[in-house]
C-alpha cells in the first residue's frame, strides 16, 4: 500500500478561490471544501497530478477504499492507498 503524505492546502487568491495545485511530486494529499462538504485531493504519487476522492471511503487510519486510480491518462497508477494523518 502506497502511505500519500500531507501536503499544505493551496492558498485562496484574492477572489476568494482556491488557487489550484495542480502536481506534487511523488504524491500526497489535502483536505478541501468541495460543495460545503470535507472532501480530500489526492495527487498522484507517479505522475503528481490531482484527483479528488470524493467517490471514495476513507476509514480513520486514512485508508481509502476503493484503491485509487490516476484519472490522468496516460499515467495508469492503480494502487491502494492511505492518507498519512488523515485524522490529525
Ligand atoms: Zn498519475
Amino acid at each position: 500500500m502506497w502511505v500519500l503524505k500531507k501536503v499544505p492546502r493551496p492558498e485562496r487568491g484574492a477572489d476568494g478561490l482556491i488557487l489550484p495545485l495542480r502536481e506534487v511530486a511523488g504524491g500526497g494529499w489535502h483536505h478541501v471544501i468541495l460543495d460545503g462538504k470535507a472532501e480530500a485531493v489526492a495527487y498522484c504519487p507517479k505522475c503528481g497530478k490531482e484527483g479528488y476522492l470524493d467517490e471514495h471511503e476513507i476509514d480513520v487510519d486514512g485508508v481509502v477504499t476503493p484503491s485509487l486510480i490516476c484519472p490522468h491518462p496516460p499515467c495508469d497508477f492503480h494502487e491502494r492507498v492511505a492518507l498519512q494523518n488523515y485524522e490529525s
